[in-house]
């Protein structure tokens, strides 16, 4: 079979500020004041461990959203959107923002306005704004954070306020879990705002501290692929509460899980039967015990992998990769056939390691390859799709890139 391969667009980050300054110009007649952008992201490993004091390693990638903007007198936030076909437009007041509201697209925007005005970083002014977006949306490579991150560094530009990432990176949060209503544990806003070029960055959710990891594939003839499975997930919001409330209502019992050795959860099922109701008690624990494992595992393992890395044992580090999907599929459950396809594909094809990235039921998986192997990995995987007759996945080379930055246009 010769499937055609799907690439996502690559260009460069001026590029992407110049089509939002064009949008800019052609939807207010004027020009705008700057532009910023900021950057979506692939995790190496380390899933779904940010909501349980763990340890991630995500980079940014070189793909952004941008955004061109000018600030108002008034409460106003007037906006325009891109992304590939569709275009989104509304006009929000600052003053009606709080708690899920406004739960939908905008409310990552004037949430994150509203949370740093809450913070106190900038006063309540609002903003006319054109945003385009190259990272590819509800993908698992989190547009969210990527259009959090680059109005929350354009707010405070035009504001003159100054503010530690860190304080911006709780906005942009509380703009995701509380106004639009979706979780997020912080890693995806962190790693938009801190990433560095030709770097991974060591996220150390227990206090929040983070170092920059040299993360040079082309040094060891390698890339990462990352492959957009375009997977269905409806399900995937309830699933990712179902599994943290778990893994917190354990926590609160025993301590965090990171520090338990030989830790048996079966008193904290016992005593929190299954709520969907269909375990029964014994089902229950070995799913609760399960659970436990992937975290317990999951930060043992990132922790090895990121010095594996340092050292430069990069098979070591794929193996690494290969036992956090195991894990995520079958202890944590949140896999699904078309990310494992693209790992099994990936690796009976000579990749190094392969694993899902993001929060699973669906979206992105990454696989460490060699250069030479980028093409025939990337046809075997589209080829496995078709004849699944899995929707047409996506691909490109992710490269470590900078965080969430101004750009002149
Ligand atoms: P991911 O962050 O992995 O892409 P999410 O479900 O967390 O997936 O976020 C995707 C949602 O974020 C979209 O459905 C949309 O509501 C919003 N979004 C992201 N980027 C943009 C954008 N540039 N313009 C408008 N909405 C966006
Ligand atoms: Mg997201």
């Amino acid at each position: 079979m010769n499937t055609h391969v799907h690439w996502i667009p690559t260009r460069s980050r001026t590029e992407a500020a110049e089509d939002a300054t064009e949008l800019f110009r052609n939807t207010y007649n004027t020009n705008p004041a700057g532009c910023w952008v900021a950057p979506g992201r692939v995790n190496l490993i380390g899933e779904h461990v940010d909501y349980a004091q763990g340890i991630s390693l995500p980079f940014a990638l070189s793909q952004v959203t941008a955004v061109a903007a000018a600030p108002r007198e008034d409460t106003l936030v007037r906006i325009t959107s891109i992304s590939g076909d569709n275009t989104l437009q509304t006009e929000v007041d600052l003053k009606d923002v709080g708690p899920k509201n406004p739960a939908n697209w905008s409310g990552y925007i004037v949430g994150t306005i509203w949370a740093l005005a809450e913070a106190g970083v900038v006063p309540l002014r609002g903003y006319d704004m054109a945003l385009v977006s190259d990272v590819p949306l509800g993908a698992g490579l989190s547009s969210s954070a990527a259009l959090e991150c680059c109005v929350a560094v354009a707010a405070c530009d035009l504001q003159e306020a100054t503010a530690e990432k860190d304080i911006l990176a709780k906005a942009c949060m509380r703009a995701e879990n509380e106004v639009v209503g979706a979780s997020t544990g912080g890693l995806d806003q962190q790693i938009s705002l801190k990433g560095e070029d030709g770097h991974a960055l060591a996220i150390d959710f227990r206090d929040n501290s983070s170092y920059q990891v040299p993360f040079d594939m082309e040094g060891h003839g390698l890339a990462i692929l990352v492959v957009d499975t375009n997977a269905p997930h409806e399900l995937a919001d309830g699933q990712y509460a179902s599994r943290r409330a778990v893994i917190d209502g354990v926590s609160e019992k025993f301590g965090p899980l990171r520090d338990q050795e030989n830790l048996n959860p079966d008193q904290w099922a016992d005593e929190n039967p299954d709520p969907s109701g269909t375990l029964d008690a014994e089902a229950w624990r070995k799913k609760v015990r399960a659970r436990v494992a992937h975290v317990q595992s999951e930060i043992a393992r990132t922790a090895n992998a990121i010095e594996e890395l340092k050292r430069g044992d990069m098979q070591a580090f794929g193996n690494s990769m290969c036992a956090s999907h195991a894990s995520l599929r079958d202890d944590y459950e949140v896999s699904c056939p078309e990310l494992n396809m693209v790992v099994d594909t990936a690796m009976a094809q000579g990749a190094l390691g392969a694993r899902m990235t993001g929060g699973g039921f669906g979206g992105s998986a990454i696989a460490l390859v060699k250069k030479a192997d980028i093409e025939k990995i990337a046809q075997a995987i589209a080829d496995a799709f078709a004849e699944a007759n899995f929707r047409d996945p996506r691909v490109a080379v992710a490269i470590p890139a900078a965080g969430a930055q101004r750009v002149e246009v």
